[in-house]
């Protein structure tokens, strides 16, 4: 017999209202699960219960997604990347960074584990994982207590630099290969995890950095095995010029007619479509492109805003037909600023307040998400759902009035309001605290890892500079 818990008279509750196929608030109700699986959701749960929640001051949700992650690295960049931008490169930072500023093996364990910490305290309950592969990662993932779709990259070349605007490749096909044949065992191992909260995603990690025959094996591979599949696309202006010297089209152009798109896609960013101010190219059929295939978009704002760089725009994307799932691509892990950010850039980039709403935000950080991983058992609160709950304080004082709960979460409160996650009818967070990690032994590390990276920077950068010179910090030294 599983043990049935249950929130009683939950003063809100995010319900999942099947014949709209949408979220909706009921005020005052019961949910109830029972092992990993949501038994109930309505308004008064009549079975036997062994736990019991007083709902009074809480609002019932379902456990965010997290579409787009990179947990080993972006920990790093904390104090680092924030506002590090190469103008020269329209801007964005990635290159630069992402060559020069390299996390060692030792400490990328350390920053998965702060990076899931950081997402259990929003109400992160599903992450898809896009990594390296690195010793222990299924064993760090089952004890994390998230549900991870492990999401192994691998590219058939790397990017580099030998000035600060040229972005340049190293070939190295066989690692590719070797790289993909490495992916679809690790994905077989994590699938079948006695976790039951594991599983994989086929991720060749740029469509700039692998070949046709790469992204093609790749997308067969997703296709027999029944995953999902997903790269980064459309992610700066360097890639789309870069596919236009190569292709002579965009790069969602590109990717369509290797026949990339399709239901099973998820493309991190599809940001630099045709449309897309900054690119002024002489087509207006990417949206369609996206929309027509049924490919998803792992929407992660906080990144490419801090260059400067907007989706145009998260509303016009939608009312195309596009499926937008929410990402956070960098530190910190936190679904419920992302949503935030989201919101507001559409509407500046729309120059329109009705171009989306909260509501649309928070369909895409969960429903919208399990559904560009093909899991419509996830993101919502259904019964037959799996029981990924999450309980939000409305008593906290950055909730109140909670007229509105949603809007006070995502506007105001986020992760200080998110008081206990339940992940697979497991609870992992409660009160700010992670229970299944050590969260403080975890920052210490990642901050030594850290000490490593920047002091190495000069002999990866391309100009030999010191991580001061490539990222100077906000405020000069004073010197008393
Ligand atoms: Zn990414």
């Amino acid at each position: 017999m599983t043990a049935t818990t249950c929130i009683r008279n939950a003063a809100c509750v995010v319900a999942w209202d099947a014949a709209n196929q949408r979220h909706a608030y009921l005020m005052g109700g019961d949910v109830a699960f029972a092992g990993h699986t949501l038994a109930y959701v309505g308004t008064r749960y009549d079975g036997t219960v062994d736990t019991t929640i007083d709902g009074t001051d809480l609002m019932v949700m379902p456990g965010l997604i997290d579409l787009h992650s990179h947990p080993s690295t972006e920990p790093f960049y904390r104090g680092v990347r924030e506002e590090h931008g190469v103008p020269a490169m329209y801007m964005s930072g990635l290159y630069e960074r992402s060559v020069a500023l390299q996390p060692d093996a030792v400490g990328r364990k350390a920053g998965k584990q702060v990076a899931f910490c950081e997402m259990l305290l929003s109400g992160v309950t599903s992450v898809m994982d896009i990594s390296g592969i690195d010793a222990g990662w299924i064993d760090l993932a089952a004890q994390s207590g998230l549900r991870v779709f492990l999401a192994p990259s691998y590219a058939s070349a790397r990017w580099h630099l030998e000035n600060g605007w040229a972005l340049k490749y190293r070939c190295d096909e066989a690692a590719g290969r070797r790289g993909l044949d490495a992916a679809l065992a690790l994905i077989e191992t994590a699938r079948a995890h006695p976790s039951g909260r594991l599983s994989g995603v086929v991720s060749p990690a740029q469509i700039d950095t692998c070949t046709t025959d790469l992204l093609r094996d790749s997308f067969a591979a997703a296709e027999a095995r029944g995953l999902p599949l997903t790269v980064h696309c459309a992610q700066s202006v360097n890639e789309f010029l870069v596919m236009v010297d190569r292709h002579g089209c965009s790069p969602v152009q590109f990717a369509h007619g290797l026949g990339l798109l399709s239901p099973r896609t998820v493309l991190g960013h599809a940001m630099f479509i045709d449309e897309h101010s900054w690119v002024r190219w002489h087509t207006r059929t990417d949206l369609g492109l996206l929309a027509d295939t049924g490919t998803h978009v792992a929407h992660c704002p906080s990144p490419f805003a801090r260059y400067g760089h907007t989706l145009e725009d998260f509303g016009r994307y939608r009312r195309a037909g596009v499926n937008l799932g929410i990402g956070t691509d960098v530190a910190p892990h936190n679904v419920i600023e992302e949503m935030r950010l989201a919101a507001i850039l559409a509407r500046v980039a729309a120059r329109d307040i009705t171009t989306t709403s909260v509501g649309a935000l928070f369909h895409a950080a969960t429903a919208g998400g399990a559904d560009a991983l093909g899991r419509p058992d996830l993101g919502r609160l259904v019964a037959g759902a799996k029981a990924d709950v999450v309980l939000v304080d409305l008593a906290n004082p950055w909730m109140q009035p909670a007229r509105d709960p949603l809007r006070s979460l995502v506007f105001t409160a986020a992760d200080r309001a998110v008081q206990t996650v339940f992940v697979h009818g497991t609870k992992v967070m409660e009160h700010s605290r992670v229970l299944t990690m050590d969260h403080a032994a975890a920052l210490a590390e990642v901050a030594e890892g850290q000490r490593r990276m920047l002091r190495d920077a000069p002999s990866r950068d391309w100009a030999g500079r010191t991580a001061e010179q490539i990222s100077p910090p906000s405020l000069p030294r004073l010197e008393l």
